[in-house]
């Protein structure tokens, strides 16, 4: 009898541990209804459990029978139960412009060379890209978010960033050092962590992820991108949660402004670093100068899944990230596509596709894009909100469940969703639960 009281108290003071640790956590993260809940939780339980056991003086049976109910419900959820689904990428045949994205269209001004070319070639985006451009500018008086102070802020901050677009690239030292690719990839991946990165990961370049043509920035505009390199070294910075918490307000554009200037310094010294070890290396940076698609490379760098709503979800992050990468040919080892349930897990949460002011996030299957089974998003209409805003929006990153901060609990979570089908169905229930489904932006 005294091992089963002794099993059934530990039991206990396990679960009230846990509730306790949510109840805090969801105190520092702010979120009241989920602190409340959990407060809840704990209170009944902890009457429920020890108020039998001190003052009924349980029998055996009870005791061993809760013990079971309890530890059999941590079995289901940390089991590795139910295969995992993973991104399927078939072969992908044709190059994305640069000159068709969102961004690179915002840009063609009517009365410019750009804007006659443009829509001489492709008529169909004309009606709704002259419609965003009436709309004011990012950052710009008339948003809905506008705010003098944190604009002007913001703005310097990108200036910063388009005073590096000149520095992307440069001559290549011709005395060229011999490295052996294990030792330099790890000293590549230490130096980058030193300089802000909070995860570094390689991959062999996709030459399907290198735009086909220059749409934006100082290199001329049209010219095909020549980019060759074997090797993208992709990186992650995480954002700040309480920032990130603003979105779709200013702060949140504030804290993504400054990640990118973050990101631009580091990839610009890593790809100088590597020139000046004889090696051709280009960093891809901010507003103008990317030549390669960030997601999908940074994903066959192993530092996370796509997401339903089109960012790359990291293991320890989430959403709550901006990425950056250089490409080169140095020799390096690569990595693989990690997978921890993300797939599953979007195909029932949703919560961004729900909440997505202008619904750009697709709400039903996965579909073939390009040749990957994904989700498609109308980035048009997510621009459009962007404009209507005056920000970057980001509320897809702000409720997704895997932004929630790396604290204990929540990584108990995520180990569940990564091992158990059982647990990806419950955590999105668990999730509406605590932090409500709907979020309405103030
Ligand atoms: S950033 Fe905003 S508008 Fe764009 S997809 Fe995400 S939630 Fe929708
Ligand atoms: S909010 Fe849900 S559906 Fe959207 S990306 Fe995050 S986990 Fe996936």
């Amino acid at each position: 009898m005294f091992v089963v009281e002794l099993l059934f108290m530990s039991t206990g003071a396990a679960v009230v541990g846990l509730l306790a640790m949510l109840a805090i956590s969801s105190v520092g993260e702010k979120k009241l209804r989920a602190a409340l809940i959990a407060t809840a939780m704990l209170i009944v339980f902890t009457a429920g459990w020890f108020g039998f056991f001190f003052f009924k003086s349980l029998p055996a049976i009870s005791m061993v029978s809760s013990i079971a109910i309890v530890w059999l419900l941590a079995a289901l959820f940390f089991a590795p139960l139910g295969k995992r689904r993973v991104l399927q990428v078939g072969e992908i045949t044709s190059k994305v412009d640069e000159r068709d994205t969102a961004f690179a269209r915002e840009e063609y001004l009517p009365g410019t060379d750009k804007h006659t070319q443009y829509y001489a070639v492709h008529p169909e985006h004309k009606d709704i890209d002259d419609k965003i451009r009436t709309l004011p500018l990012l950052l710009e008086e008339g948003g809905r978010y506008y705010d003098a102070a944190v604009s002007e802020e913001v703005k310097s901050i990108f200036s910063k960033i388009r005073m590096m677009a000149t520095q992307v690239d440069g001559d290549v030292n011709p005395a060229c050092k011999p490295v052996e690719a294990e030792a330099i990839t790890a000293h590549i991946k230490r130096m980058m962590v030193i300089l802000g990165a909070d995860d570094v990961g390689i991959a062999r370049l996709n030459p399907m992820f290198v735009y086909s043509h220059v749409g934006r920035g100082p290199e001329k505009w049209g010219q095909p991108i020549e980019n060759k390199h074997k090797f993208a070294i992709a990186f992650v910075i995480e954002m700040d949660y309480d920032r990130v918490e603003t979105a779709p307000r200013l702060p949140a554009v504030l804290e993504s402004a400054e990640n990118y200037l973050k990101a631009a310094q580091i990839s610009v010294s890593v790809a100088r670093y590597i020139r000046a070890l004889g090696y051709p290396a280009r960093a891809h940076i901010s507003d103008s100068n990317y030549q390669i698609m960030l997601p999908p490379v940074a994903r066959d760098a192993g530092l996370g899944e796509l997401g339903r709503h089109g960012y790359l979800i990291s293991p320890r992050f989430g959403s709550r990230i901006r990425l950056g990468a250089v490409t080169t040919d140095i020799p390096l080892i690569p990595g693989r596509p990690i997978s921890f349930g993300v797939r599953d897990f979007c195909d029932k949460c949703l919560k961004c596709a729900v909440n997505c002011p202008p619904s750009a996030i697709e709400k039903g299957t996965s579909t073939n894009v390009r040749g990957a089974h994904k989700w498609p998003l109308d980035v048009m209409k997510c621009l459009h909100y962007w404009r209507v805003a005056g920000t970057d929006c980001g509320l897809c990153m702000k409720v997704c469940p895997f932004s929630h901060p790396p604290t204990l609990v929540h990584n108990l979570v995520r180990m569940g969703i990564k091992r158990s089908a059982i647990a990806r169905s419950v955590s999105v229930w668990g999730d509406d639960l605590l932090y409500g489904r709907r979020h309405i932006p103030g």
